[in-house]
């Protein structure tokens, strides 16, 4: 049909053939999307100016007058189309990859805790495979480590928009491992497949294969494999390898052999840039004393120091208010203190736990029984016994358990495993270092 619509814009304009065989005949067309018609212009000699300009209207009259539909029409020459394959290309990637689009170097605070980690990611984004490998990012909760590799992947991917790169979560890892094992050969020989046949394998929050054997088996073949190869690999971890005591000796090692990076807590000024660049990214103006607010109260988390300033930009939504200092203080009342010291309380302890074992706080306040949450759960009572002194009644209310004997139980369990069971101990010993950071 297109033929023939640009013969009709011949016949009814009364075209020499020259002309139309110089405006004309080139045009094809590239893309049909509902009413938007895209139709390439072959060569800058064809000038898509001048045709757009003049033939703009007589094509939408031909394909109107041919096909009956009243169309809009947008003209593209090659470049824009092989830049926007490419775009494509690109998104479609990190897509595949399994990431967050919001996570790149771009919007990164470079500061004096993340520098070397983040000079790390970016030699290793730089030429993946060649310098550190595997790197170990490690750090605390929401410092950072899910948005520099993110962020290294990101940055291979737009350089080689056809580099293979696998992003996953170490507990997606292991629940894939656990079903192909539970599928059978097949499915095994699969997932292989998939984890060996990448340039660049990063896998966030590795600490969570610490007790899973089958995972750890799995992960080590992989990484053999991946390493002797020459492909990237890229962990994090809340904490260094040394300091995973029960895991294999074989795959600390190997998270020793390339290169180790931490991420610390940000100074003031990093968590005031931070916050600044969040304002600038959302479109919004906020006086400085409120951001100054929360850069001096909300310390030893990013993430929560973007939660805070975005709950008081929803508040002042919600409530059609000025964002004030004084709104700032109120709705963070909870989360700050009035001597600027973050205090305990079992909210907190119950984010922190949820964070460790991957759940949400609401995961942990329900009546889930599985053990996958009931132990972190178990965990929350124990340490508001501990760390805050409270009474059955208390704990009680705060984890939403109306039996006193599943607490008493629960709360006696993790004593018992404290003592008898170097797992339950470490990952206690950390929370509680989390819970009560030195300041
Ligand atoms: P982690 O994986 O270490 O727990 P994340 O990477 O998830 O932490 O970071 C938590 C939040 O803080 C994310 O929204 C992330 O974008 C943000 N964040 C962390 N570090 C920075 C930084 N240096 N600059 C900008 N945003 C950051
Ligand atoms: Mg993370």
């Amino acid at each position: 049909k297109w033929d023939e619509i640009l013969e009709r814009v011949k016949v009814e304009h009364e075209l020499g053939d020259v002309s139309f065989k110089t405006w004309i005949k080139p045009l094809e067309v590239y893309k049909v999307d509902g009413n938007n018609v895209t139709i390439l212009v072959p060569s800058q000699q064809v000038g898509l100016d001048y045709v757009s300009k003049r033939y703009l209207l007589p094509i939408k009259v031909a394909i109107a007058e041919v096909t009956g539909m009243d169309c809009d029409i947008h003209f593209v020459l090659p470049e824009d189309v092989e830049k926007r394959t490419e775009e494509e290309q690109i998104q479609k990637s990190s897509q595949l990859a399994g990431l967050n689009p919001k996570y790149t170097f771009d919007t990164f605070v470079v500061g004096s805790n993340n520098q070397f980690a983040h000079a790390a990611s970016l030699a290793v984004a730089e030429s993946p495979g060649k310098m550190y490998n595997p790197l170990f990012l490690y750090g605390g909760v929401g410092l950072g480590k899910t948005h520099l590799m993110n962020s290294i992947a990101h940055f291979i991917i737009e350089h080689n928009p056809s580099a293979k790169i696998l992003y996953v979560t170490s507990e997606e890892f292991t629940n894939e491992v656990i079903d192909a094992i539970r599928t059978g050969t097949v499915a095994i020989n699969k997932l292989r497949e998939k984890y060996r046949n990448i340039d660049v394998l990063l896998i966030d929050d590795i600490q969570f294969i610490i007790g899973k054997e089958s995972t750890q088996e799995e992960f080590f073949h992989t990484f053999n494999t991946l390493h002797s190869a020459g492909k990237q690999i890229v962990l994090s971890s809340d904490r260094p390898p040394k300091d995973m005591n029960i895991l294999e000796e074989r795959i600390r090692s190997r998270f020793e052999w390339g290169l180790m990076a931490d991420i610390q807590i940000p100074v003031y000024e990093t968590r005031m840039a931070i916050l600044k660049k969040k304002e600038e990214e959302d479109g919004y103006t906020i006086n400085n004393d409120v951001l100054e607010y929360i850069a001096a109260n909300v310390k030893s988390n990013i993430r929560e120091l973007e939660g805070s300033l975005n709950r008081v930009i929803a508040m002042a939504n919600l409530e059609n208010k000025e964002i004030t200092l004084d709104l700032a203080k109120q709705v963070l009342a909870d989360l700050i203190s009035p001597n600027d010291q973050k205090s305990l309380t079992p909210d907190y302890i119950i984010d922190v736990v949820a964070e460790q074992f991957d759940l949400t706080p609401e995961e942990i306040k329900s009546q889930d029984k599985s053990r996958k949450v009931a132990f972190p759960r178990q965990i929350v009572m124990y340490l508001c016994r501990t760390l805050l002194n409270y009474k059955q009644q208390a704990i009680a209310d705060a984890v939403g358990i109306k039996n006193h004997t599943t607490i008493m139980y629960g709360i006696e369990k993790i004593e018992k495993e404290y003592k008898n069971n170097p797992e339950t101990k470490e990952v206690v010993d950390l929370l509680k270092k989390k819970l009560n950071p030195p300041s």
